[in-house]
């Protein structure tokens, strides 16, 4: 037995072998924003309402395998046209994995460099090649020409466009999305976790377009412990990667509790407004601090250079006084320098500029 571990290399796939597990840091005891979550819970009547309803489910039972109440909900609240269809996934990564799966091995897939790290890990995980067109540095815009000639040249089955960007907070051009969707020859995902945040969707535009597929998760909204996204688009699309899906992948819990959750939307509109205020609020004062860059953003969490080799220093310290933000700064390229944090309550915006001041003092 003990030899076991010597025929790993030969079970595995290469691209397997190669891959890091996706880290996530540990934050117990810090006040925690680093991972895009709402900060807010729920009211006690709420919360016992909604426990009320936990107790009509049949927990020895499979939950509904197409979660019909939950997607009729889901319709309703985001206008979908009956003309598309809606796929729900344990989280948009588990869409994002359905999709790749249903790729042919030869395929490539592109996205910026940077955006959601999950759509080159899945792929890695899958050997399919993955090409990554940086943004323009400074904007963080789409490199129109570059993305086109890439296009032309590699025929990528799937673009992923995260909308706003993961982790630069911008919305790309509208202009140039709509050029990258007419010249694909596969689909084009926008990707828009970051929604309630933004002003924008091209959920309306899915008409015009047979190739675009959105996608939205509930994860930023307040409910990122349930693990539901779902993608909307073309029924011939979508007919294609259910076949992908396994049978129960939203359990019974989820399809309640997001039926719950999405009823009393009134709740979530509240602390998202909360949270946009609050990043105006952080976004000025990230603005007004001496060697900070912060870049504008679209949702719920703000991007910010740091002075040249200083960032995991001042990640660290910032850590040190009992708030976890993000380094990005080990990813390199445009994000070299860069720390992102998330906007939570006013009391824990607080602390982070606080720490942050003082490590620049
Ligand atoms: N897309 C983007 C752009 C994200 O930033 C994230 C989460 N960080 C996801 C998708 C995944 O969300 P979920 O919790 O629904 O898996």
């Amino acid at each position: 037995m003990s030899n076991f571990s010597n025929l790993i290399p030969a079970l595995f796939r290469k691209e397997v072998l190669a891959m890091s597990a996706y880290h996530v840091a540990n934050a117990s005891g810090l006040i925690k924003l680093d991972a895009m979550e709402n900060p807010y819970t729920w009211p006690d009547d709420v919360r016992a309402s909604w426990l009320e309803t936990l107790k009509t489910c049949e927990l020895n039972r499979y939950p509904d395998p197409e979660a019909k109440l939950l997607t009729q909900t889901i319709r309703q609240r985001n206008n979908i046209p009956p003309a598309f269809d809606v796929l729900l996934g344990n989280g948009s990564d588990e869409l994002i994995q359905i999709l790749l799966m249903a790729l042919p091995p030869t395929a490539r897939v592109m996205s910026t460099q940077p955006s959601f790290v999950m759509y080159q890990q899945i792929s890695q995980s899958l050997g399919l090649s993955f090409i990554n067109i940086p943004l323009l540095p400074g904007s963080f815009e789409l490199d129109l020409p570059t993305m086109l000639g890439a296009i032309a040249d590699h025929q990528p089955a799937i673009i992923f466009l995260a909308y706003p960007n993961n982790p630069t907070g911008n919305l790309f051009s509208a202009e140039a999305i709509n050029k990258i969707i007419a010249a694909a020859n596969g689909l084009v995902v926008i990707d828009e976790a970051y929604a309630p945040f933004a002003d924008a969707s091209y959920m309306g535009e899915l008409a015009r377009h047979e190739n675009l597929l959105v996608m939205r998760t509930v994860s930023k909204l307040g409910l990122a412990g349930l693990r539901l996204g779902y993608l909307v688009g073309a029924p011939a699309i979508l007919e294609q990667l259910n076949k992908i899906r396994l049978p129960y992948n939203i359990n019974i819990l989820t399809q309640v509790t997001a039926r719950f959750a999405l009823t009393h939307h009134a709740l979530f509109d509240e602390q998202t407004q909360l949270i946009c205020a609050e990043r105006t609020r952080v976004y000025e004062h990230l603005c007004n601090m001496p060697g900070i860059t912060a870049y504008p953003s679209a949702a719920n969490f703000i991007l910010f250079k740091t002075p040249k080799d200083k960032a995991t220093d001042i990640f660290a310290a910032i850590r040190q006084r009992g708030v976890l933000i993000k380094n990005l700064s080990p990813q390199g390229g445009l994000l070299i320098d860069c720390l992102r944090v998330t906007i939570g309550k006013p009391e824990e915006n607080r602390a982070f500029i606080a720490a942050l001041k003082s490590c620049l003092d």
